[in-house]
Formats: structure tokens, C-alpha cells, sequence
């Protein structure tokens, strides 16, 4: 019986410690803000994977997500 009054304890604190988080946590919702911030996404234009801009790779008005993928689509545009 112990035990059980012991377990109904702990079960309380940890409701009471989530409430309370969430209602501290409500006052600012992450998601949105953290989004702003990493500004706009751009396409790549050799595979089509979504990328931040400030990541992106630029080659005259087309975007990359990474050098090596800038590189063989323009030896590919050149040859073809
Ligand atoms: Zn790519």
C-alpha cells in the first residue's frame, strides 16, 4: 500500500512539473520563430532537394544544394 501512495506521488509531481512547463512554454511558440529565421528555402536545380538559401549553393540564376551538385549540372548543361 506504501508503494501504491509512493507511485500516486510521483505521478502527481510529474503532472504538476508538465503543466507548468507547458504554460511557461505557451508564451513563446518555437516552431514559427525558428522558421523566420532561417529565411527563404530554395529548389535545387540538379536534384530538387529543398534547401536553405543561406546554404545554397548560387551558378548565375540557378540554386544547388551543394558545390559538387553546381558542378555536374553545368558540365551536363555544356555537354548537352
Ligand atoms: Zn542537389
Amino acid at each position: 500500500m506504501r508503494l501504491l501512495l509512493l507511485i500516486a506521488a510521483i505521478v502527481g509531481v510529474f503532472l504538476i512539473v508538465r503543466t507548468l512547463l507547458r504554460s511557461a512554454g505557451r508564451n513563446r511558440p518555437e516552431q514559427p520563430e525558428r522558421l523566420k529565421q532561417q529565411g527563404a528555402v530554395v529548389r535545387c536545380a540538379h536534384c530538387g532537394v529543398h534547401v536553405p538559401q543561406l546554404e545554397a549553393y548560387r551558378s548565375g540564376n540557378r540554386m544547388y544544394c551543394s558545390r559538387d551538385h553546381a558542378l555536374v549540372d553545368q558540365r551536363d548543361r555544356s555537354e548537352g
